[in-house]
């Protein structure tokens, strides 16, 4: 059985890239199970999907804790405590980033049990499709590649039904189908251990405590902690204040779902970088588009 789990943010794709992944599988003959995992969270959230693919039935059930290959459609979620995209992985895993960092940077800067494989997803979902946010097709295509169980052809019409039930048809489809076949031809098929003798993830049985009913209505005993929560890292795309063409107006302050831009003594707004998470409001409502639009990962990107 090959247990493969999607690690991405609200907004990639990544219950689609799950889902084109499994259907890939199951038009190759296999057996394939696919379902994502999240919760009330947003745009830029960290995301979860898994996929599982198998010669025989599939009785195994629920969220995959020991993954035989990871794909990680972001590369800030290493740096995420909270989403752990490396949870439960091994020197055996076969790691997927997206990335414009070596290997062996990546290897390095997150202590990764093994070299893993790199590609420019973003880059590409750039060229192909001018937007790279999103990365179902492009992470998809990397995981069937990767496995080296599913033939081209299956992944062509795999991205064709996934798609096409989702409304995408025409030329925003064949873009996808070209962006899938240059990943397709990119990459090489990884040796992925058969691991069918490892223990199952491990459960636990929970007994909820019965409650008297008048403690039906929730209420919060723990004390704030969001100024702990270093949401900057859900940013996919980062705002830059312009200070040569802002004109102080305050509107970026105000408008601020997230209350992250003060006013310094000057009058002067700045963003909290450590909780800003790239919603980018600021920069539609900034009557003096003084707030440019960067790429985190860019911004990010180290020299090669
Ligand atoms: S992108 Fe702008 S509006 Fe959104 S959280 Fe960051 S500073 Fe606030
Ligand atoms: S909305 Fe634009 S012009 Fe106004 S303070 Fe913010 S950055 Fe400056």
């Amino acid at each position: 059985m090959l247990r493969i789990r999607l690690h991405g943010r609200g907004g990639q794709g990544i219950k689609t890239a799950s889902q084109i992944l499994g259907t890939a599988a199951f038009l190759s003959g296999y057996q394939a199970q696919d379902f994502p995992l999240y919760g009330a969270e947003r745009r830029g959230a960290p995301i979860i999907a898994f996929s599982r693919i198998n010669s025989d039935p599939i009785l195994e059930r629920g969220p995959i804790l020991l993954p035989d290959l990871l794909l990680i459609a972001d590369e800030t979620l290493l740096e995420d405590a909270q989403a752990a995209p490396l949870c439960g992985s091994d020197s055996e895993t076969v790691v997927f980033v997206n990335s414009a960092k070596t290997p062996e940077n990546l290897k390095e800067k997150f202590s990764l049990p093994s070299l893993p494989v790199t590609c420019k997803l973003t880059e590409l979902c750039l060229k192909h499709l001018k937007n790279g946010m999103l990365r179902s097709t492009a992470l998809a295509a990397a995981g069937v590649r990767l496995t080296g169980l599913i033939p081209f052809e299956n992944l062509m019409e795999s991205v064709e039904i996934e798609l096409e039930a989702m409304g995408i048809t025409g030329q925003p489809l064949k873009n996808n189908l070209e962006l899938a076949q240059e990943i397709f031809e990119k990459l090489n098929p990884r040796t992925i251990k058969d691991r069918e003798e490892r223990p199952l993830s491990p459960t636990k049985l929970m007994i909820m405590e019965q409650r008297d009913v008048k403690d039906a209505a929730p209420f919060i005993t723990a004390t704030g902690n969001m100024a702990q929560r270093k949401t900057g890292n859900w940013r996919i795309h980062r705002p830059e204040i312009d200070y040569g063409e802002c004109n102080h107006c305050m509107i970026c302050y105000a408008r601020c779902p997230e209350g992250v831009i003060t006013m310094d003594t000057e009058g002067k707004p700045v963003i909290d970088y450590d909780h800003c998470k790239g919603c980018m409001i600021c920069a539609q409502e900034c009557p003096k588009h003084s707030i440019k639009t960067l790429w985190e990962m860019d911004h990010e990107l180290e020299p090669q």
